[in-house]
């Protein structure tokens, strides 16, 4: 039983075969396609291949941005040629003859982590990926809540501080202004033009340049302006999380994306602030923080195995 995955990206394309046990046994890369029309022509031509060599049994997308539950795609900041509300699953029927489910990335993420990943075995969860900017879903009995339109779980653009700094969608304080893997770079160089932060100014050559690996590596080697930076950081993050626990009283929160990997130096403040932030912590039951199983990999494993569920 197999089926095929596509995670499309802004500059990358990842595709693959994936099994009924979420196991990914062929994957390639392609660069994204600049239209609609030459995506359409690359799809097919790659589950023709995949086909020759695999009993295929359906094909999921995931596409960053707004993904209607009709099979519409209606707004992608990454692919461009889809806001003019394309239907996406109908023009693909008229090529392959294939069951075909699509839907937005993070949601095939959440998909992935509730079934075969982190948070396996668990009710209620949620997913929050801290990216360059940061997605979520929430999935309850091991299927995606998409809301009335196939659009909820975009937890990024919830607002956090007012007074924050401005986010991608024009807004002020969204909670991916705050806390996404970008926002900690941002953090490390408001530290340094305050003259906060010569360790990272040292690591990155200079302000302009501090991104979130030099705080992370100035922090994992015990410099104090670094572990504020996370420290300020952490509590971001820990806002978002409590927010969403007093919403949707969750069993598990999966947390992905590059900064995950930081460990503890990121985990322990996290926590401290979390418990501090989430209103009646000592007396609820608190969600597990848990780190993703699939990293890169959670949106091409969860169109994949969401295709082997219809
Ligand atoms: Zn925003």
């Amino acid at each position: 039983m197999y089926a095929i995955g596509f995670d499309l990206g802004g500059t990358k394309c990842a595709t693959g075969v994936i099994d009924g046990k979420a196991n990914v046994v062929e994957e390639n890369v392609y660069a994204t396609p600049s239209s609609w029309d030459e995506a359409k022509v690359l799809f097919t031509d790659i589950v023709n291949q995949y086909q020759s060599n695999y009993e295929i049994e359906g094909i999921g997308f995931g596409i960053p941005g707004l993904i209607g539950t009709n099979g519409y795609a209606y707004y992608s900041p990454n692919f461009q040629s889809l806001n003019v509300g394309v239907d996406v699953i109908g023009e693909l029927k008229e090529k392959i003859d294939l069951p075909i489910v699509i839907d937005n990335d993070n949601n095939c993420s959440g998909y992935a982590e509730a079934n075969f990943g982190s948070a396996v075995g668990k009710r209620v969860v949620v997913s929050v990926g801290l990216g360059t900017g940061i997605g979520g879903a929430l999935v309850i009995d091991g299927k995606v809540f998409r809301g009335a339109h196939g659009f909820a779980g975009d937890f990024g653009h919830a607002t956090i501080d007012i007074d924050g700094p401005l986010c991608a969608c024009s807004k002020r304080g969204c909670f991916e202004a705050l806390a996404s893997g970008s926002a900690l770079g941002r953090i490390g160089r408001e530290y340094a033009q305050r003259g906060q932060g010569q360790s990272l100014v040292d690591l990155a050559g200079s302000i302009e340049d501090i991104v979130g690996k030099h705080v992370g590596a100035s922090a994992q080697a015990g410099n104090q302006d670094a572990i504020a930076v996370i420290d300020e950081y952490a509590h971001n993050i820990s806002l978002g999380l409590s927010s969403l626990t007093e919403s949707l009283d969750p069993d598990i929160i999966v947390l992905a994306g590059g900064v995950v990997e930081l460990g503890d130096v990121l985990y322990s403040p996290l926590m401290k602030h979390f418990e501090a932030d989430t209103q009646g912590d000592k007396n609820r039951p608190r969600p597990e923080i848990a780190l993703a199983k699939f990293g890169e990999k959670a949106g091409l494993v969860g169109a994949g195995t969401m295709a082997l569920s219809i």
